[in-house]
């Protein structure tokens, strides 16, 4: 059975080439493009674990690959290098890649980088679809919200300030993160709106279920926290 499917998207014919036999000796099933949109066009026909990407492409170029998969996609990417300036990686991890390596690399490195890329985003793929705090739990695919096994009925907003909230659990948040973040700059009401639906979570959770989950930081904002 294959390990995963595998993208390459490599102009250096045989560097790409070097790759995919590797790649298939270990055990995955390997795509190669050696053109930046004829890439982009394989990626979308199938369902790939992992896309190798080299950033100066004929074509489509590597940044703008990897913008365009991120709107649509989280799978992992690394990025396939000759660049070794600070600023190409940087730009490359902004614009969604989960690594990079530096050509020339050793094969041994890119499989381990590989392996720990695919790692991660099966931890966050768990993750994305629920979230547990206490002895809450948050499905995000149903946006339904748990408490000690009892259904909790939050309108839209309620639920999206306790998303946030448990997301950044024992970090402080403003009162104007939390208004930016859930209401959105084109609000036009007042910022106090974010202590008023405060206390509607609060009567809902806190004061339903007898316990503290949501801690105020006088002056500052809000948070969850693990404390009692
Ligand atoms: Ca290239």
């Amino acid at each position: 059975m294959a390990k995963g499917k595998i993208l390459i998207i490599e102009d250096e014919v045989s560097l790409a080439r070097f790759v995919e036999l590797e790649l298939t000796f270990e055990g995955y099933e390997v795509t190669v493009a050696h053109d930046g949109r004829e890439g982009f066009d394989a990626f979308e026909k199938q369902k790939y674990d992992l896309l190798l990407l080299d950033l100066m492409l004929p074509g489509m170029d590597g940044m703008e690959i990897c913008r365009r998969i991120r709107k649509i996609s989280n799978i992992p990417i690394i990025i396939l290098t000759a660049k070794d300036e600070i600023s190409d990686k940087v730009a490359g991890l902004d614009s969604g890649a989960s690594d990079y390596i530096t050509k020339p690399f050793a094969i041994e490195e890119l499989l381990a980088r590989m392996r720990a890329a695919m790692r991660k985003v099966q931890t966050f793929d768990i993750k994305l679809n629920s979230l547990t705090f206490k002895d809450m739990v948050i499905d995000t695919d149903k946006r339904m919200v748990h408490i000690a096994g009892e259904a909790v009925e939050l309108t839209k907003k309620e639920y999206e300030l306790l998303l946030y909230l448990v997301k950044n659990k024992n970090i402080v948040l403003t009162r104007e993160q939390i208004f930016n973040k859930v209401w959105g700059y084109d609000y036009l009401g007042e910022t106090n709106v974010v202590d008023v639906y405060i206390r509607y979570l609060r009567a809902k959770i806190d004061e339903r279920f007898g316990k503290r989950y949501i801690f105020t930081a006088r002056g500052v904002g809000y948070y969850v926290s693990d404390e009692k």
